[in-house]
């Protein structure tokens, strides 16, 4: 063994620790995984070297043959792997092996309950990548050197994945990184050329370049061993450029796993070759579960790209709109140049094109996941629903189609689930009814039992219940689906069309009429607090309601304004009551000004109870509220 110099001893991340101990007990019952995330890195290394080379063909060091080498020794107990890809320095393994470079670890880390089954699901959602290694070595040992660096700058890291590692310079002749696995005990298994073939032929077989394992030879007795030879044993063709009928599923799902970084099986891909005026293959998939840091700016997003199957960047994020970040996958193109620039990528008019087809075919695909496999689709929404609403703002001229996809609680389903489709609500509407109504609120529970569903539930009309953050904001980019606009119930001077039928209008007409008085007593009454007074007809039940003004912010909006520090437009109700309630017979007959004036205070605060508002003066409510209770009681 050659000279170790500058060997130093350093901790791992907090992170790093928590997750190996995470992985280590997740992962037993699937151990074997550990060799697929570690030809995953390898290829990615090539990958990334043949794409430097481009430019630095000295890089290359005159060894152009890429490929992975898994070797293994059963009486040392040892799996190796070996790429000439791009290596790393000391500096790059330090924090490589020693950090995980993820924005939001500590975070998910810190959400682990400690329960190892419910923990051991979070696993699939951070990816384990070169740690895994541990789950079946007591120790590994990584040799690696940059290419472009002098064979002196080689670097060996060695941990029994306890806390610690150790780093030292170390000469290494060709460039890459060979990783040296010390089985634990139990784990020989591994160290078998059958075995090892056959995981390689059942997760990496979609790896474009060879991964050769030592061929079986005979010594004769007598003469020098032979020298060894190699023989590849995946397909080692890049999967995206084969046609679609000839790859499996599962070779797709081992793909996806190798791109994504992902543990599970996708819910669905979409696999393409684009000829014409622009040229490329796109692969698309739809992962099963949402990542972590979904909601975190800087999180990875994007696809991978290869011009003329050589791969050139991760992440290229101008290939897809931001709420369809989730997709992951590889794009292939023939038109763009080999050293193009995410720079250039924002810019170039090709990229636009491409862009709006890849989008089509991602909507498309949701299109088709919902109506073949509504389960599936179900626990889509349920993971990346909420981003799906950040859609139609972001994509004009997809709306319609990105409305279809949408997903929502509704008065027709106990359940509370977001399951019901635009147009399913539309098909059983409800004869001339040519809206599609909505409320939205804090929580389902609270919708759920909103004054303002009263008169909907008495003609049996459906209304839509939206309680994400995003909803509100959401509707303000919705006018209308399928030529049917959308109403707020809570919004405006309810007006049912042709729901209402001639008689009921003009009963409500005389209604108003008649109770003018009480009108002007209750503005009076309540003064600043409200911007108009009226008669409803959303009632059935409860006494009276606060309607937002047609052009007003809603309490969604309000509340996610004032928490973000900005001020809001001040913005009064509509007090609306509801003339037959009895209450409201003894609001009418009150004689006593100063009783009337506790009572609609009372009436009004109450209505802003109910549709999940504080109140602005919770203690006079309290105070008016006894007063009229010890009156009752004498
Ligand atoms: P990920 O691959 O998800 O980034 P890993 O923990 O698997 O996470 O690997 C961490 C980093 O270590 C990689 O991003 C890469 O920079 C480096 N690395 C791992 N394996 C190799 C390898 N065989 N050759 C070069 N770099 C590697």
């Amino acid at each position: 063994m050659s000279v170790e110099t500058q060997k130093e001893t350093l901790g791992f991340q907090t992170e790093v620790k928590q997750l190996l101990h995470l992985m280590i007990h997740s992962l037993y019952s699937n151990k074997e995984i550990f060799l697929r995330e570690l030809i995953s890195n390898a290829s990615d290394a090539v990958d990334k070297l043949r794409f430097e080379a481009l430019s630095r063909p000295e890089l290359l060091e005159g060894g152009a043959e890429l490929k992975i080498r898994v070797s293994f020794d059963k009486d040392a107990k040892t799996v190796t792997l070996e790429d000439n890809g791009i290596g790393m320095s000391r500096e790059d393994v330090i924090t490589h092996l020693g950090t995980i470079a993820k924005s939001g670890t500590a975070d998910f880390m810190k959400n682990l309950s400690g329960d190892q089954k419910k923990d051991s699901h979070l696993i699939g959602q951070f990816g384990v990548g070169f740690y895994s290694a541990f789950i079946v070595a007591d120790q590994v040992e990584v040799f690696s050197r940059r290419a472009g660096l002098p064979a002196s700058e080689g670097v060996h890291w060695s941990s029994r994945g306890e806390g610690e590692f150790e780093v030292a310079t170390q000469e290494k002749a060709d460039r890459g990184t060979r990783i040296v696995l010390h089985l634990k005990s139990g784990e020989d298994e591994f160290a078998d050329g059958y075995r090892l073939r056959n995981i390689i032929k059942k997760y990496s077989d979609h790896i474009a370049l060879p991964i050769e394992l030592p061929k079986e030879q005979i010594a004769v007795e007598g003469e020098p061993a032979p020298v060894q030879e190699w023989e590849t044993v995946n397909r080692a063709s890049a999967l995206w450029t084969r046609p679609r009928t000839e790859v499996k599923d599962e070779e797709y799902q081992e793909f996806y796993k190798h791109i994504a970084h992902d543990f599970e099986n996708p819910l669905s891909w979409s696999h393409n070759k684009v000829e014409g005026k622009l040229e490329y293959n796109s692969l698309l998939y739809v992962p099963a579960r949402a990542p972590f840091d979904l909601y975190q700016r800087e999180a990875p997003r994007g696809l991978k790209l290869y011009v003329q199957r050589v791969f050139v960047m991760d992440q290229a994020e101008s290939f897809l709109p931001l709420y369809l970040r989730f997709i992951k996958g590889v794009v292939d193109s023939n038109d763009l140049s080999l050293n193009v620039s995410r720079e250039i990528l924002q810019k170039d008019p090709i990229i636009d094109s491409m862009k709006s087809a890849l989008t089509k075919r991602v909507l498309d695909m949701l299109e088709k996941l919902a109506k073949n496999q509504p389960e599936e689709y179900k626990s889509f929404w349920k993971n990346f629903g909420q981003v799906m609403k950040e859609g139609p703002a972001e994509d004009f001229a997809n709306k319609e189609k990105i409305a279809s996809l949408l997903r929502f609680a509704s008065t027709s389903d106990e359940s509370g689930e977001q399951s019901v489709a635009l147009s399913e609500y539309l098909a059983r509407a409800k004869e001339g009814q040519d809206k599609i109504y909505y409320l939205t609120g804090e929580s389902y529970a609270q919708v759920k039992n909103s004054p303002h569903l009263e008169v909907f539930r008495k003609k049996g009309i459906e209304v839509l219940l939206l309680t994400d953050r995003i909803d509100e904001w959401l509707m303000s980019y919705l006018s209308d689906f399928d030529g049917k606009g959308f109403v707020d119930v809570a919004r405006g001077d309810l007006d049912l069309g042709k729901l209402d039928s001639e008689e009921d209008k003009k009963a409500q007409e005389e209604v108003a009429k008649d109770k003018e008085g009480l009108i002007e007593r209750l503005k009076t009454a309540l003064g600043e607090a409200v911007s108009e007074v009226r008669v409803s007809h959303r009632l059935t039940d409860s006494p009276a309601i606060l309607a937002i003004g047609e052009q007003d912010l809603g309490l969604q909006m309000r509340q996610i304004l004032e928490a973000s520090g900005q001020k809001v437009p001040d913005s009064k109700p509509i007090f609306e009551f509801n003339p037959t309630h009895p209450l409201i017979g003894k609001l009418d007959n009150e004689q006593n000004e100063e009783r009337f004036g506790d009572l609609s205070h009372i009436l009004f605060d109450q209505a802003a109870l109910a549709a999940g508002d504080s109140l602005k003066d919770p203690a006079a409510y309290v105070r008016r509220l006894n007063k009229l209770l010890v009156e009752l009681s004498v």
